[in-house]
């Protein structure tokens, strides 16, 4: 079985993307969000994004990634969340165990 030896890459990532918050720093392709607005993202789908970016497949990480993008633009001004209207998040499935 053959190894890829991956090159080095340099610490300032030239394709860098500015931080979907709106916070106005630079990020690192690799990375969704800068650390303080990475953790505005709900739980759920920062899950979701975590665990796509390790097990894929692919499309359904750039789904998920997608998803976030738009929640915040939906969530997030100038890297602070907006002011949420009453009756808490929308997001989808309440994982919540039934007995
Ligand atoms: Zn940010």
């Amino acid at each position: 079985m053959g190894r890829s030896s991956r090159p080095a890459r340099p610490t300032s990532d030239p394709a860098a993307h500015p931080c979907p918050g709106g916070c106005g720093e630079q990020v690192p392709k690799r990375l969704l969000a800068c650390r303080s607005c990475w953790w505005l993202l709900p739980a759920g789908l920062r899950e979701e994004v975590m665990r796509l970016a390790r097990t894929g497949p692919r499309v359904a990480h750039l789904g998920a990634v997608g998803d976030a993008l738009l929640w915040y633009r939906a969530n997030v001004r100038d890297g602070d969340l907006v002011d949420l209207v009453d009756g808490g998040p929308v997001d989808g499935q309440a994982g919540q165990v039934a007995r």
